[in-house]
């Protein structure tokens, strides 16, 4: 009998096991392939931290929170899990990328500066804006390395006695008198409590709940930049760009493997187990065609590519609620493509929840019962 069975060791599994683990729970964490892996939302070698949230200024105290998760992770582990650049959220000034970013400032007297665009130009050689560009510099903002952050969260998680089984895949679960039954490929496990964290698989795990998911394919590249001067992490900050309204595409320095872009929500709706791998020759000339208008020095060969999925809610905010009928488990994943940045803050707070201790957050904008207000 365990304390807590934790289904899906991605971002969010992995920051659960962990923080529950730390705190002498007896822990079982299971995944149906080896984590880290790229077959879902946790891949790619690269991941944005930023605190001018232009989403909603709601997700603030929870990125700061996360900012201490994640120094404290580096300190125990040994591991470099985020690299500081400074970030870019840029625009047109009135457009939901600059204005959300500049009221998430403001609200929480964060550190910021707005930039026009020959500062943008003379201070980030990279970047092309057009003359109506402004961008919100933060200086927090920087890179977070998401297959080392889970490696290193499991490892600990293991060294703190958590048990964890890969390549099992969890067939069903029921609630029992006692907490919770699970049954996977290869045996039935026991719990007091359950923690469901299967990102793009969560609706085969909850079908009852008829949750309102969509699974959005998103390709990213990495280029060879033609002047690498320009690209080194001390020279790109992280940008997210809304090259036009409600279209934005993101960006990252040469870390090593090239420089690495991609289209934010643009991407077709799939499914988790049927989503097409293959990057298209027509997608490619699409994002050169960004690059080539924006930032042409990293327009060199096209080193790789990959495919990694959102799991969106129709509000784009997350889903972090216990179970409607069965309170002894709790939901969390559905990430809308924003959620790697909070994932420790996020384990943090399923950790707290499950062991009755006080909330440091409000997690009610995160709860199931809007959808069906909704
Ligand atoms: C291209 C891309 C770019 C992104 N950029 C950013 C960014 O810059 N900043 C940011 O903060 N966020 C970003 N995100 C979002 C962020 O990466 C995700 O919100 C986060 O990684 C989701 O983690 P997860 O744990 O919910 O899902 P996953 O990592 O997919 O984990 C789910 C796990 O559950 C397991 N599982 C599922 N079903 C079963 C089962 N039946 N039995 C056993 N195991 C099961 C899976 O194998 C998987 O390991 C991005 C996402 C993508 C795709």
């Amino acid at each position: 009998m365990f304390d807590v069975i934790v289904i899906g060791l991605g971002a969010m599994g992995s920051s659960t096991v962990y923080q529950l683990a730390f705190r002498g729970q007896k822990v079982l964490g299971i995944d149906q392939f080896t984590p880290p892996h790229s077959f879902g939302s946790s891949h790619g070698k690269s991941r944005i931290i930023r605190e001018t949230y232009f989403e909603d200024p709601l997700y603030v105290p929870l990125v700061k929170r996360a900012y201490n998760g994640w120094a404290e992770l580096q300190s125990r582990s040994g591991k470099r899990v985020l690299t500081r650049t400074g970030g870019l959220m840029m625009g047109a000034p009135d457009g939901a990328v600059v204005s959300g970013a500049r009221a998430s400032a403001v609200e929480h007297r964060l550190p910021y500066e707005e930039l026009n665009a020959n500062e943008l130009r003379s201070r980030f050689p990279a970047l092309r804006p057009s003359d109506d560009t402004v961008a919100i510099w933060e200086p927090r903002a920087g890179v977070l390395d998401p297959e080392a952050a889970i490696d290193a969260q499991l490892s600990l998680a293991r060294a703190a006695r958590a048990e964890l089984r890969f390549g099992e895949k969890v067939t069903k679960w029921r609630a029992t008198a006692e907490g919770v039954e699970v049954t996977t490929s290869s045996g039935t496990y026991a719990a007091a409590r359950l923690v469901i964290s299967a990102g793009p698989w969560m609706s085969e795990l909850v079908p009852e709940l008829a949750l309102p998911l969509e699974i959005e394919r998103n390709a990213v590249y990495w280029f060879d930049p033609l002047k690498a001067a320009e690209f080194t992490p001390n020279r790109l900050p992280v940008f997210i760009h809304e090259y036009a309204p409600g279209r934005t595409w993101y960006g990252f320095a040469n870390f090593g493997d090239g420089v690495k872009v991609a289209l934010h929500h643009e991407g077709e709706t799939t499914t988790a187990n049927n989503v097409r791998r293959a990057v298209s020759d027509s997608e490619i000339a699409g994002i050169r065609g960004l690059l080539k208008a924006f930032l042409p020095d990293a327009n060199g060969a096209l080193r790789t590519t990959s495919v990694c999925l959102y799991t969106n809610t129709p509000d784009e905010n997350f889903i972090l609620d216990r179970h409607p009928e069965h309170p002894a488990v709790f939901i969390a994943s559905p990430c809308s493509g924003h959620g790697f940045k909070f994932s420790i803050a996020i384990g943090e707070a399923i950790a707290d929840d499950l062991m009755g201790e006080s909330r440091r957050f409000d997690l009610s904008p995160f709860s199931l019962a809007r959808f069906a207000r909704a």
